[in-house]
């Protein structure tokens, strides 16, 4: 029997829609419209497409999109300066600085000069810092979308056997920290691991965020295991047509999704997931900065 099929579209659009009516409701109730800031800085395409949904997708719910593209040569000193100015606006909730930056700008830097109450993207070392105490803060987007993910699947999470294989900041080391908040017993996998088809074959959920290519092969897996692919790589795809490529994950769906019992598709699983996070984040950081109840969105 086949795996059952994780369709992220759907539960990000889902989660959007939930977020409207919240944006709505506070619109009602307290007379304001949470903001979302982007920052591009120069011309990478992939970004460029990113920030645009973002803004799109923004203003879908409801809420204020504000768009500040910088020119490629933009220094480190003025991108900080931009991003005091939105810290200091009341009309922006949320800030968001699209990675990577041009090579002149020290990601870190930028990060932290980010108010941490409107770090919706979850990067800063205080929210960050807010996972591991098991505290409330801004989670990070993708790691969050994997989780719920995985929780539509499973149901509660309490004691399940995980295995996150990536220990990034952006991904594998928040995903582990929440699934252990979610009372999981995590393993985390990475380059050094030794036998990783041996602990992949005890994982009740094993989350993938490699950057390899359909590392992850279906008869590593458990019978029945949730997959919570997030690995996004490009590949060549001669099948397609010369010079075509295609969008793969980390795991090789097609022997996983034998042995699986649920797992997301590469593309329209985790990614999706990542922006509608991003915009509860935006509502959720509006919220505490003006000290009220976040509300439930789910
Ligand atoms: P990084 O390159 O920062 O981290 C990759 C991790 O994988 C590292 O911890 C590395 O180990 C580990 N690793 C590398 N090779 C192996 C191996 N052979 N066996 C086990 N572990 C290995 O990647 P990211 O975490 O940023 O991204 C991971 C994937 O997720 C990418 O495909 C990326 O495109 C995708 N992604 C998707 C997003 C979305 O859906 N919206 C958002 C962000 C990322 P070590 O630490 O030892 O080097």
């Amino acid at each position: 029997m086949s795996a059952s099929v994780i369709d992220g579209k759907a539960r990000a659009a889902a989660l959007r829609k939930s977020t409207a009516q919240a944006v709505a409701q506070i619109e009602k109730n307290h007379g304001f419209k949470p903001g979302l800031a982007v920052v591009l800085v120069g011309e990478d395409p992939a970004s460029k497409v990113y920030v645009r949904n973002k803004a799109e997708q923004t203003k879908e719910c409801g809420m204020n999109s504000f768009e500040h593209r910088l020119p490629e040569e933009t220094s480190e000193a003025d991108v900080i300066a931009l991003v005091e100015k939105l810290n200091a606006d009341e009309s922006v909730d949320g800030i968001l600085v699209q990675m990577p930056l041009p090579r002149q700008i020290n990601e870190d830097k930028v990060v932290l000069a980010i108010d941490p109450k409107k770090d919706v993207d979850g990067l800063h070392p205080e929210n960050a810092g807010r996972i591991v105490l098991g505290q409330p803060g801004l989670v990070p987007c993708t790691p969050q979308g994997s989780v719920i993910l995985a929780k539509d699947a499973v149901g509660d999470l309490s004691g399940k056997e995980v295995l996150v294989i990536g220990r990034s900041i952006l991904v594998g080391k928040p995903v582990s920290l929440l699934m252990q908040n979610e009372n999981c017993t995590v393993t985390m996998a990475h380059s050094r691991t030794r036998d990783l088809a041996d602990h992949c074959s005890r994982a009740d959920i094993v989350v993938a965020a490699v950057g390899r290519p359909e590392m992850v092969k279906g008869e590593w897996l458990k019978k029945g295991a949730t997959v919570i692919d997030v690995g996004i790589n490009r590949v060549p795809a001669p099948e397609r047509g010369e010079g075509k490529t295609k969008l793969v994950g980390d795991v090789d769906y097609e022997s996983a999704e034998k042995v699986a019992g649920a797992i997301t598709p590469v593309p329209g699983g985790v990614g999706p997931m990542t922006i509608a996070c991003l915009l509860m984040n935006t509502v959720f950081a509006a919220m505490d900065s003006r000290g009220l109840e976040r509300p439930s969105i789910s």
